[in-house]
């Protein structure tokens, strides 16, 4: 099947009301704008240098969305394409992210992750550690940052009861943190969760965000 065909077939099953990043890490910038035609607009990518590159090439209507390991020191290189990062991993990394869109004069949206899955190579706030954080303040008086939700992945397994339950936690998660600390904050609203092979899932356990990529765009060539 087509680029546009996987679309079609995907937004097809989608419930109204939430919204697609088509992965498009590793692919080529003709292969992007295949789905660009198709009337896709937000693009994910996970490498700081693959996404600065491909970025200034193509349309600027396009919503590009950070969503691997943000290294500090690449921060500066995305500031300038990115509407939203969604791998803040670290209060540190959030105080930089701020710091460096106040320097160029832009605002950025930005989702916390959230570490739930067994993998310890995933990255992402533990949950006791993200309460903790806001407990202590670490996500007000930013200045060029909205925080506009939480970001996560599942382990990778086929026990999707396991999936889940992770997804659910991350759910919860959510909802402490809206309750208790975000309840001013009306952009404090989206949950990323779910790729290809789990994204159904994901969707019944609260996703707003989902991010696609091989459904999408095939194989990746790594
Ligand atoms: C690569 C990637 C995806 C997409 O994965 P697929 O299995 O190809 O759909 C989603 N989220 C993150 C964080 C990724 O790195």
């Amino acid at each position: 099947m087509s680029i546009a065909q996987n679309l079609q077939h995907i937004t097809e099953q989608l419930p109204a009301g939430i919204k697609l990043v088509a992965v498009s890490k590793f692919h080529p910038v003709e292969r992007i704008m295949e789905a660009y035609d198709a009337g896709q607009r937000i693009f994910g990518e996970n490498r700081a240098q693959e996404l600065a590159a491909k970025a200034p090439q193509m349309p600027t209507d396009i919503e590009w969305h950070f969503i691997g390991h943000l290294q500090k020191n690449k921060v500066r290189m995305i500031m300038p394409w990115v509407s939203t990062i969604q791998s803040i991993d670290s209060t540190q990394l959030l105080q930089l992210v701020d710091k460096e869109a106040a320097r160029i004069d832009r605002h950025v949206d930005v989702l916390l992750q959230l570490h739930v899955a067994k993998e310890q190579t995933k990255s992402g706030f533990a949950v006791d550690e993200i309460l903790e954080a806001a407990e202590n303040g670490a996500f007000n008086n930013l200045s060029n940052v909205t925080i506009t939700g939480v970001m996560a992945m599942a382990t990778f397994t086929d026990d999707m009861d396991q999936v889940a339950s992770e997804f659910e936690l991350v759910h919860n998660t959510f909802r402490t943190l809206r309750e208790k600390y975000f309840a001013s904050n009306p952009a404090f609203k989206e949950i990323s969760m779910g790729m290809s092979d789990d994204w159904p899932v994901a969707v019944k356990h609260g996703a707003t965000l989902v991010r696609i990529g091989t459904d999408i765009f095939g194989q990746r060539e790594y």
